[in-house]
């Protein structure tokens, strides 16, 4: 399980061995794409096993091959909101463990004068509002674009909604916490800093290029 951080109240961070051995590997320049996608998406999926700890089931009656029993099922829909492109690349590791989930995405860019994130697209389920949304970015950053896209989802009326990364700098959290005070952030890791230049510290470097091989 994820703990709550001491001073950010907004932010689980997990703990688990398999997910810090993945992300020292994911971590590593020398990772390739293939590898680096291999392994965002498997803690993408080790992480949604906790994300889901709370999700709404309902009874359902099942008939096995000896009588009929009562059991549950998720009971409400899901909607996964990659914010492109890097957050594509922990989709298909949540979509393992939520095959029925649907897929919104949201695309924003910098603004160059302003530096103000800046919606390009944004196509989501009708009814997104009617269940629980995971937000998905591996790099939480300065908190731009994760802030831009929660304000996106909350005109849609989403009110139940987590955001999931891979790794978080203090700076992007902090931007939450006071932007998004109702928002969970779960994360692989909290970081040091970020640099000059946006840059998570240690962090992965550009997340979005080590996936699909744009360096
Ligand atoms: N986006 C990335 O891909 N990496 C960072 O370190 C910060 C933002």
């Amino acid at each position: 399980m994820p703990v709550e951080h001491e001073e950010l109240k907004n932010l689980q961070v997990f703990l688990h061995p398999l997910i810090k051995d993945k992300l020292t590997r994911a971590r590593d320049t020398g990772t390739p794409p293939a590898q680096f996608r291999r392994l965002l998406n498997e803690i993408a999926g080790l992480m949604t096993y906790d994300v889901c700890r709370e999700l709404r089931t309902e009874s359902r009656t099942v008939t096995t091959p000896i009588q009929a029993t009562e059991g549950s099922v998720l009971g409400e829909p899901i909607t996964l909101v990659p914010i492109l492109r890097a957050g594509i690349g922990m989709t298909e590791g949540i979509l393992s463990l939520l095959p029925e989930a649907r897929v919104g995405h949201i695309g924003l860019y910098r603004d160059e004068e302003t530096l103000d994130p800046v919606e390009y697209y944004a196509k989501l389920p009708p009814d997104v509002a009617d269940g629980v949304v995971l937000l998905i970015d591996p790099m939480l950053a300065t908190g731009g674009s994760a802030s831009a896209a929660l304000d996106l989802l909350k005109r849609r009326r989403c009110s139940r909604i987590r955001m999931i990364c891979l790794v978080a700098a203090p700076e992007g959290v902090q931007r939450l916490l006071e932007d998004h005070p109702d928002i969970t952030i779960y994360t692989a890791s909290l970081d040091e800093r970020l640099n000059e230049q946006g840059y998570i510290v240690p962090g992965l470097g550009d997340a979005g290029d080590r996936l699909f091989g744009t360096l």
